[in-house]
């Protein structure tokens, strides 16, 4: 990276991310819409050669500048970031009554990489696809917010059960559930960092329930395709707090024991 034209990291902190599509991305150029134009020029009153920060949403950063014309941009260099937990994290959600947007805008700050909201048996509403795209635009926002590489991706919503049968199966599958004596997830998260198999450290899943709770027979389902029942604590949380606690947990496990990757020997 040219450290004279970026400057120092301070200063890329300080400018504006801008999320843009792959559709938008033009050699040495970006193409921006009409929003990206009014919230850069009119909001932000950035002018011809003011810099911003582009994110494709998929990993790749770039430091760009506004050019003569109004719909486009320069690139100027690629920006080199590690801002992302080591291993995809997705999260699984009966859809709460309520709070959905709050959920959305936390586990994203928070380094979820796939949302996942699903119908379970004491949930049936299902949302309307505007929601959809609402949820993925604060996704977006909370995102460049939080100086995510990635946006995090919301799947179409599907049943439990459908989702269950349908996906593959990752190592490290948890479902969490309440009034059992099942293990803590922080103690499960973190003994698979340290178990020989954690050194193969795959995809993470976690699976919420709705206000009423999974019944038995999802939590019999969701055991039987290799998730283990873990408990958030002692006290019921509400369905839209319980993502915000797991995805803590389980990015402080991730976060606190380095990766093979990361791990360098002497
Ligand atoms: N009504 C249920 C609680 C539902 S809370 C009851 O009284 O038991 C909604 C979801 O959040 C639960 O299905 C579970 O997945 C998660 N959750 C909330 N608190 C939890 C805890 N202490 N441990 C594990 N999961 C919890």
């Amino acid at each position: 990276m040219n450290a004279a034209k970026t400057g120092n990291s301070h200063q890329l902190g300080q400018l504006q991310r801008v999320a843009i599509a792959p559709a938008q991305l033009l050699p040495g150029e970006i193409l921006l819409d009409r929003f990206q134009q009014h919230y850069l020029r009119r909001v932000l009153r950035l002018k011809e050669g003011d810099r911003f920060i582009a994110m494709d949403g998929q990993g790749q950063w770039w430091l760009a500048q506004l050019s003569g014309y109004p719909e486009f941009a320069t690139i100027l260099e690629s920006i080199p970031v590690q801002n992302e937990l080591p291993v995809s994290i997705t999260l699984i959600l009966a859809l709460p009554k309520n709070g959905w947007d709050e959920v959305v805008r936390q586990t994203t700050e928070l380094g979820v990489t796939t949302l996942v909201p699903v119908l379970s048996d004491r949930t049936v509403l299902k949302p309307s696809p505007n929601k959809l795209d609402r949820w993925r635009r604060i996704a977006t926002e909370a995102a460049e917010q939080s100086e995510r590489q990635i946006v995090p991706t919301i799947l179409d919503v599907a049943t439990f059960r459908d989702y269950l049968a349908l996906r593959e199966k990752p190592a490290n599958r948890y479902i969490c559930v309440t009034r059992t004596d099942a293990p803590h997830l922080l103690k499960q998260a973190l003994a698979s960092q340290q178990s020989p198999a954690g050194l193969q450290l795959g995809p993470v899943e976690i699976a919420i329930g709705p206000e009423g709770g999974w019944t038995p027979g999802e939590e019999e389902q969701a055991i039987a395709s290799g998730f283990q029942p873990v408990s958030l604590g002692s006290r019921i949380l509400r369905a839209v707090t319980a993502p915000a606690v797991a995805l803590s947990l389980i990015a402080a496990a991730l976060e606190m024991n380095p990766t093979p990757n990361q791990s360098v020997s002497p």
